[in-house]
Parts: C-alpha cells; structure tokens; sequence
C-alpha cells in the first residue's frame, strides 16, 4: 500500500482519487498530518502552484505527498481564467460565483460581436471551445515528478447538472455531446477527465518496476 498526503481539502477531489488510483494506494488530508492551514498556491503557472503546495507539504511534514493545480482555459478569453480558475470571480472560491463570472464574460463577447456585426463590421464567432488542464506534483522519497492531463470541451450557455464540483455544471466535454461534467456520473467524468489522465499517469509511473 502506498501512501500519500494530498494537498486539497476537497472532499470532491479526494473522492475521485482515491476511486482513480484504486486500492493500492491510501490518500490522506493534510489535516490528518496536522496541517490545517490553507496552502499558499501563489504561482504563475499550474505547475508552478502544483509544485508550490507539494512543496510545503513536504517541507512541513517530510512525508510522500502529491499536489494537483488545476486551470480551465477558455478560448475565446484569451485562456483565462487558467491559473486564477479557483478565484475568478472573488477571493471565497465560490463555484457559483465563478461559472456566473464565466457565462457573463462569454454573453459580453457575444453581444459584442453581434453588434459589430449589426454595424457591418466582418467579426469572428465567438468560440466557447476551453479546456481543462491539471498538472500534479509527487514528491516522493524526496525526489519531485511531474504529471499531466487535459481534457477539451466547450462551455455551456447555462448550468446543468448536480453531479460533479467546480466548473462541472456549465463544462460540455467532447466526449459527452450535450451533456456537461455535472450531467454525467462520476466514473464516467473519471475515464476522460485531467485529474483523471494525470492521476493515471502517477499510477502507472509507480507500476514501473524501478519505482516499487
Ligand atoms: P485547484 O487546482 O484544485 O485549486 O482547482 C482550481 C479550480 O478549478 C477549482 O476551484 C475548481 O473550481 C476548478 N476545478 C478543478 N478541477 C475541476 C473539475 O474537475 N471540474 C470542474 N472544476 C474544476
């Protein structure tokens, strides 16, 4: 059994790695080691923050750990929100906040759009392609590896679904047409997700003969 500290209070989050890597691996909370104090993710990039959080774990505690950073990029803006996906629309992290943050964004460009259209103007659509990426940090017996996954799709013109955490209720996957990440069950968001494909990735890298 290997086991790793994870740096996320999401019990989202914990759920779906601990049912992705399966039974030979155990997943603990950072308050389990006694860190109850929220992790500084001050990067500018995923793998920046990713590498930040696994860091001051392994420096607080000593022990195997792991961190995930993840970004959704949206096309259309720019690739935004991406690292600042978690406070996007304020400093609580609140999913609702955020996806209304989103959809607002994407009704201006919208109507922005239209109207330089209306005036004759020659315009691009507006593309709602983004995508989710994920980049984890393994620190383990103290040496650091790098794992990543991405998962591409579009983003919804409302909310739907109750399954799933975050962004999931307005994120259509291409793999699920005309059904977001809320819509779907959670074994099916984990065959295809980021988390997911990086996560499997760490799996498999531990598989290896000369990691046992
Ligand atoms: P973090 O890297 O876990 O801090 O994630 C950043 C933000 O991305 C979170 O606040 C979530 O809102 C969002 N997020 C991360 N993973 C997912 C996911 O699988 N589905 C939807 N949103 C996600």
């Amino acid at each position: 059994m290997i086991k790793l500290v994870f740096a996320t209070g999401n019990s989202g989050k914990l759920r779906e790695a601990s049912e992705i890597l399966g039974r030979g691996f155990e997943l603990v909370t950072p308050a389990k080691v006694g860190i109850d104090e929220d992790i500084p993710e001050t990067g500018n990039t995923l793998k920046a923050n990713s590498l930040q959080k696994a860091n001051y774990l392994f420096d607080k505690c000593g022990c195997d750990c792991f961190a995930d950073d993840t970004g959704l990029e949206v096309d259309a803006l720019g690739g935004a929100p991406g690292v600042h996906t978690a406070r996007y629309a304020s400093e609580d992290k609140d999913f609702n906040k955020n996806m209304d943050k989103l959809l607002h964004e994407l009704a201006i460009k919208e109507c922005e759009a239209s109207l330089a259209a209306s005036m004759g103007l020659k315009v691009k659509p507006v593309i709602r392609k983004a995508r989710f990426r994920s980049v984890i940090t393994l620190i383990y017996k103290g040496k650091t590896y790098f794992f990543e996954g991405s998962l591409d799709g579009r983003i919804a013109r409302a909310k739907s679904g109750n399954g799933g955490f975050g962004y999931d209720p307005v994120f259509l996957a291409d793999e699920f047409p005309g059904k977001t990440l809320a819509d779907v069950t959670e074994e099916q968001k984990n065959a295809v997700s980021h988390r997911g494909k990086a996560l499997r990735q760490m799996a498999l890298w531990f598989e290896t003969s000369e990691n046992k």
